[in-house]
């Protein structure tokens, strides 16, 4: 267990829609890790990938946020403003060997891939690690990686073990299209805020041996790390804007707050849901246990 003031989460949401309760899962798991060890909770807006940003999404998902009784520690950190500091870390990488430019196009990659990685895609075979083709220009960079393995113990998940050459590859860390990947801007941001711990769906599981491998490379603390399970649909789908999760209504704020305690593991009273929001949060500071969280990725939710 992590001691007091040493304590620093966040809540980190991507605003391509509402919140839904997919997101509020990961929110109230934060929060409540975070809060009832006494330690800060931070918001962040991951609007990086300002072609998925959806205007408006923002200034609900807060809204959203504040209707349900989060509260949360500073100003919102919007990623959108921090593209200098994503610079400045490729150039890091770009400088000490690490970041190499790759002019393969999406077809190019697939021919050359000869192992799938492990989030679905195709692990990077390597081919402009040496350097680019004659005549040809980066379109991407890259982070070179090795195939040590990346350990780490998950709160929920327990250990997890990844080696990145032959289950991920030289992973991007900016896009073709000039855009800065999510694996750099988390890793950036987490240093950057001081997160201590972070709590998050386990849809990100497999993202966390990259992150961690970047935060060596860019000479950051690890912070610790949690999973939480996801709620997907009957199909297996993760709760999300793509899947049609409905957005949360401010006025069943009570209700779907306790319904997240419950997905959560917790041993909820049958009365709750005619509580007020403030009594939801106060009876769940007092009884939150980290320990009844199912160590689960995912579990399926009937009304997805
Ligand atoms: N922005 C990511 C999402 O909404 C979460 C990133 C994180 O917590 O590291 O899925």
């Amino acid at each position: 267990m992590v001691s007091n003031n040493t304590y620093r989460g966040r809540f980190a949401p991507s605003p391509t829609g509402p919140l839904h309760f997919g997101s509020l899962i990961a929110a109230v798991g934060s929060y409540l890790d975070a809060r009832t060890q006494g330690g800060e909770w931070l918001v962040r807006m991951e609007d990086v990938d300002t072609a998925r940003n959806v205007p408006g999404a923002a200034d609900a998902i807060l809204q959203t946020l504040g209707d349900f009784g989060f509260e949360w520690d500073g100003a919102v950190l919007y990623q959108s403003s921090r593209f200098e500091a994503y610079a400045e870390a490729l150039e890091r990488l770009r400088r000490a060997g690490l970041a190499y430019g790759c002019a393969c196009s999406r077809k190019e990659i697939a021919d050359s891939a000869t192992r799938p990685a492990v989030d679905g895609g195709l692990a990077y075979a390597g081919t402009c690690r040496a350097g680019l083709p004659d005549g040809r220009e980066a379109r991407a960079w890259r982070l070179r990686v090795d195939d040590e393995a990346i350990a780490f113990d998950d709160r929920v998940q327990g250990r997890v073990v990844q080696h990145l050459e032959s289950d991920v590859g030289d992973f991007v860390l900016r896009r073709a299209d000039g855009l800065f990947a999510y694996q750099l801007a988390v890793v950036v941001d987490d240093d950057f805020q001081g997160i201590l711990q972070v709590v998050r769906g386990a849809d990100l599981l497999a993202s966390t041996p990259r992150q961690i491998w970047l935060q060596q490379c860019l000479g950051f603390a690890t912070p610790g790390y949690a999973h939480l399970p996801v709620a997907t649909n009957a199909v297996g789908e993760k709760l999300s804007k793509q899947t049609l999760a409905r957005a949360l209504a401010s006025d069943s704020a009570a209700a779907e707050l306790v319904r997240a305690l419950g997905f959560l593991g917790q041993a909820v009273p049958a009365d709750l849901g005619r509580a007020t929001v403030a009594e939801v949060w106060g009876w769940a500071r007092e009884n939150w246990s980290f320990a009844a969280i199912p160590r689960r990725p995912a579990i399926i939710i009937p009304q997805a």
